[in-house]
């Protein structure tokens, strides 16, 4: 397959420019954020810069998503902020839970728990992150406020958006035909799922049908199978559909995934879990990587090379890897390009 045709975003005003395309062309999607009450205020930093760089000339509904119900200084201060349409949801206590779901082995996760907590492990020690890890996998898509979006874009606080958006890229998404969109690309640490690979084999080999064909097996692992290599797309960022989430190969994943255990005995994260789901369903085709959108999440960042940003405050020099953590050693992204003999170079204009 090939990346789209396309252009270079010559047109300093294209953004605003498209402020007069809104009746015409906008797409049915929505801004997702889970957030605490605390994080209010790095919400609104992630709000400010998704607005300026894009969505001021689009208008696009922003949904919140918390356990608890968001306080007033947090509706207030985000409902100033957000062009379009702004909604809060709750989450349903049976898909947060304030203790584990009764399958799990509540004494030998508390173990795992403290046993990880010890290690270098980032939220090692944390139950909070793994009920946070478990929604993000397998309910944030159910919630109903997402029932009359065909996409959704997921928003964490304290992100940044490091160059202007002078095109839709839930449009990008319609147009060629994509499920699931990403920038960034990073190897997982394997401490935090020993189990996931030979549990995501046992799903497929009960479920051979839910396999596309072809898929993205090898970047995930380059033996054939053999072992999972950790590549992940760094899902604090992702734009993708909110039905791929739904599908009935997508949710048996969840719930096989989900009755194992990992989720609690290890410390799977959504991105891993997403990945591989997005790798083993989808083809290569339907996955977008966004190369010109500058997006940064401490403590890496994505920076366009010249050629597709536009109006970016970030570098691409090689001087400093964290100026684009694809040329750093530790990105998948290479291995995703040449897999999917992806042509760099060109971004998408503002009439996509
Ligand atoms: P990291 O990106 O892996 O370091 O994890 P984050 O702390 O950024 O959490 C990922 C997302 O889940 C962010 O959007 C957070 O705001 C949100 N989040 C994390 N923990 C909680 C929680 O306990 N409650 C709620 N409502 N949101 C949470
Ligand atoms: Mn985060």
């Amino acid at each position: 397959w090939e990346s789209a045709p396309v252009r270079t975003p010559e047109d300093p005003d294209a953004l605003a420019k498209a402020a007069s395309r809104i009746p015409h062309g906008r797409e049915s999607a929505t801004f997702v954020m889970l957030a605490r009450n605390s994080d209010v205020w790095g919400a609104l930093d992630s709000i400010r810069q998704v607005e300026d760089r894009f969505n001021y000339a689009y208008h696009y509904d922003w949904l919140f998503l918390n356990e608890e119900p968001f306080n007033d200084e947090f509706k207030s201060h985000v409902s100033a902020l957000c062009s379009g349409k702004v909604q809060f949801g709750l989450v349903p206590d049976e898909q947060w839970g304030k203790d584990m779901p009764s399958w799990i082995d509540r004494d030998k996760a508390i173990n795992a728990i403290n046993a990880m907590g010890q290690k270098p492990i980032p939220y090692g020690g944390s139950l909070p992150y793994r009920k946070m890890c478990r929604y993000q996998s397998g309910f944030f898509f159910e919630h109903p406020l997402l029932d009359s979006y065909e996409y959704y874009w997921r928003v964490e606080p304290n992100v940044k958006f490091l160059c202007d958006i002078p095109y839709d890229p839930f449009k990008v998404m319609k147009q060629h035909n994509r499920t699931y969109g990403f920038v960034v690309t990073l190897y997982e640490y394997q401490e935090t799922i020993p189990t996931l690979w030979q549990t995501t084999k046992d799903f497929i080999d009960k479920n051979p049908q839910y396999l596309a064909e072809p898929n993205m097996m090898e970047w995930i692992s380059p033996n054939k199978g053999d072992s999972y290599n950790g590549c992940h797309y760094w899902s604090n960022f992702e734009i993708a559909k909110v039905g791929f989430w739904r599908s009935e190969a997508y949710r048996a994943y969840f719930k096989h995934l989900d009755q194992a255990g990992g989720f609690f005995y290890e410390r799977w994260g959504d991105a891993p879990v997403h990945s591989l789901a997005v790798s083993l369903f989808l083809r290569p085709d339907e996955i977008h990587f966004f190369n010109s959108i500058g997006y940064r999440h401490e403590p890496f960042q994505m920076c366009p090379i010249p050629a597709v940003g536009t109006k970016c405050t970030c570098s691409t020099s090689p001087d400093d890897p964290h100026n684009n953590f694809e040329f750093h050693g530790y990105s998948c992204t290479p291995a995703w390009k040449k897999i999917t003999h992806y042509k760099s170079g060109t971004a998408f204009s503002a009439d996509v």
